[in-house]
C-alpha cells in the first residue's frame, strides 16, 4: 500500500526475495504525494528529534509568529493533533531525546548504507551527490549545544566534524558572503543528497521490469481483517486480496488503519519547498547545507536549488500558508542571493508523516499478515532504503540486520 518512496523500496526489496507483488496507490504514479520534492538530504546528522527539552521552550517563543519554523495550530479542534502533542511533550526529557536519537541514528545509518550498496549494485541515477552535509549555526549557544550532540552521536557512529566559519567556507565556497554571521558548522562527510522523486520513479521502472505490478490511480478505502489475520482491502476498483500487506501510505496510514481499529499516531507536519533553476553554480551550494536556526535544508539537484524546510501541524489539508511558503523564498536569498532565478522558483507543499518521537513505526502488527512501514517524518528519504530491507527481511523470515527493537508499534 502505497508507491511513495517508503512503499516503492519495500516493492523492490520484496521482489529481489523472489514475491509476487503489487503497488497500490491512488496518484497516476509514483512519489506525487509527500516524496515528490522535498529536500533531497540522505541525512543521518538529522537525526536528532523534535521533541528535546528545549522544544517547548521554543515552540512557546514562536507563537503568533506566522512564519515560526514549527508552528501548532492549538486552536482547532484536533483531537488527534492533542492526543499526538501530549505524546511529544512526554518525549521532551533528555532521556528520551537520547534513547531516540539512538534509535533513529541507527536506522539512518543502516539506511544511507544500504542505499549506497544499491546504487553500486544497480547504477540509478537521482541527481544524487555525495559531497556530505554541512549544518551551519548563526547563534553560539545553538552551536555549542549542536557540538555536545555531536559528540553523542560519533560515539553512535555518525562522522560529524565542528567547523570555523571559515571552514565552512572552505569546505562550502557559496557560504563565503555570509560566513561572518556564522558561529560555526559541523560538517558529515559520508551524508549524501539526491532527487527522491528521480530515485522512486527510477527504482520503481526497475521493480516492474523484475516483475512488480503498479495498480495507479486505485484509491484504498480500507483493510478488512477476519480474526488477527487482514482477509484484504477495499478499493475504488473493488477488493483485492494477498498473503501479506505492507502498510506505507505516509501520513495516510492512520487514515486507512482505523478500518481496522489500529491507532498510529502520525500526524502530517506540513512543509514547504522551493525549486529554483540555478543562473550562477559559484553562487550554488554543491554541498548540502542545513540551516539549524531557520530549520531549513538547501540541496543542489542537477541544474536546480531545492530549499525546503518549516512544519505546520494544522491537519491533513495540503492547502500552502503564502507566509509561510514566502519565509522559504525569503531565507534562500537571504543565504544565496545570486544562485538563481527565484521568479522561475516552483513552490510545493507536502506532508511529513511525523510520530510524537520521531522514530517510524516499522515491522509487524497486531494482525499477523500486516506489516507496517511507515510514520517516517522529516527523514523518510533518509531510512526509506534500509526500512524497506528491513521489512522485507522480516517477511522472509529472515533476522534483520540491525537491532529492530523500539521500532514497533508495540512502543506506543
Ligand atoms: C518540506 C519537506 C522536506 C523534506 N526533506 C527531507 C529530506 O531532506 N530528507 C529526508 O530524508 N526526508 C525529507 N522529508 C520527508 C520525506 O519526504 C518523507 O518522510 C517521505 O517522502 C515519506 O515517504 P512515504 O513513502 O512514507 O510517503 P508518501 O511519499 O506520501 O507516499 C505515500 C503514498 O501513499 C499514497 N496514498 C495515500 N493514501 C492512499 C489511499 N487511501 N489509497 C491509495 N494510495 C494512497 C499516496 O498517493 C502516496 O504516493 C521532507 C518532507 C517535507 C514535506
Amino acid at each position: 500500500m502505497g508507491a511513495g518512496v517508503v512503499g516503492v523500496t519495500t516493492a523492490y526489496w520484496l521482489a529481489r526475495d523472489g514475491h509476487a507483488v503489487t503497488v497500490i496507490d491512488r496518484q497516476p504514479g509514483p512519489a506525487l504525494e509527500t516524496s515528490f520534492a522535498n529536500g533531497g538530504q540522505i541525512s543521518a546528522s538529522h537525526a536528532e528529534p523534535w521533541a528535546n527539552p528545549g522544544t517547548p521552550a521554543k515552540v512557546l517563543s514562536w507563537l503568533g509568529r506566522p512564519d515560526a519554523p514549527l508552528v501548532f495550530r492549538w486552536t482547532r479542534w484536533d483531537p488527534p493533533l492533542w492526543a499526538w502533542g501530549l505524546r511529544f511533550l512526554r518525549n521532551c526529557t533528555a532521556a528520551r531525546e537520547r534513547h531516540n536519537t539512538s534509535l533513529t541514528l541507527s536506522l539512518a545509518l543502516y539506511s544511507r548504507a544500504v542505499l549506497k550498496a544499491l546504487r553500486a549494485d544497480t547504477g540509478l541515477v537521482y541527481d544524487h551527490r555525495t559531497d556530505g552535509i554541512l549544518h551551519v549555526y548563526r547563534d553560539r549557544k545553538e552551536y555549542h549545544h549542536a557540538c555536545r550532540a555531536a559528540e553523542t552521536m560519533a560515539a553512535l557512529g555518525l562522522d560529524r566534524t565542528p567547523c570555523t566559519p571559515a571552514q565552512c567556507a572552505g569546505i562550502e565556497p557559496a557560504l563565503a558572503p555570509v560566513a561572518a554571521k556564522l558561529a560555526g558548522g559541523l560538517f558529515s562527510r559520508d551524508d549524501e543528497s539526491g532527487d527522491a522523486y528521480l530515485f522512486t520513479v527510477a527504482l520503481a521502472a526497475l521493480a516492474a521490469g523484475m516483475g512488480v505490478a503498479f495498480r495507479m490511480g486505485l484509491t484504498i478505502t480500507g483493510i478488512e481483517a477476519q480474526g488477527q489475520r487482514v482477509r484484504g482491502l477495499a478499493t475504488s476498483e473493488g477488493p483485492l486480496a494477498a498473503d501479506a500487506y505492507v502498510l506505507a501510505l505516509g501520513s495516510f496510514s492512520p487514515l486507512v488503519a482505523r478500518s481496522l481499529g489500529l491507532r498510529l499516531p502520525i500526524y502530517p507536519a506540513k512543509g514547504y519547498s522551493i525549486t529554483a533553476p540555478v543562473t550562477s553554480p559559484a553562487a550554488t551550494p554543491r554541498v548540502s547545507i542545513t540551516d539549524d536556526e531557520h530549520k531549513m535544508v538547501f540541496t543542489r539537484l542537477g541544474d536546480n536549488l531545492r530549499a525546503a524546510g518549516t512544519a505546520e501541524l494544522a491537519g491533513w489539508d495540503l492547502t500552502p500558508t503564502p507566509v509561510r511558503a514566502q519565509a522559504i523564498l525569503r531565507n534562500t536569498k537571504a543565504l544565496f542571493p545570486d544562485a538563481c532565478d527565484y521568479d522561475r522558483a516552483q513552490p510545493w507543499a507536502g506532508l511529513r508523516p511525523k510520530t510524537p518521537d520521531s522514530v517510524p513505526i516499522l515491522g509487524r502488527s497486531p494482525f499477523a499478515n500486516l506489516y507496517l512501514n511507515t510514520g517516517h517524518g522529516t527523514l523518510g528519504w533518509t531510512m526509506a532504503c534500509g526500512s524497506a530491507r528491513i521489512i522485507a527481511d522480516l517477511i522472509a523470515g529472515r533476522e534483520p540486520d540491525m537491532a529492530i527493537e523500539g521500532l514497533g508499534l508495540g512502543r506506543f
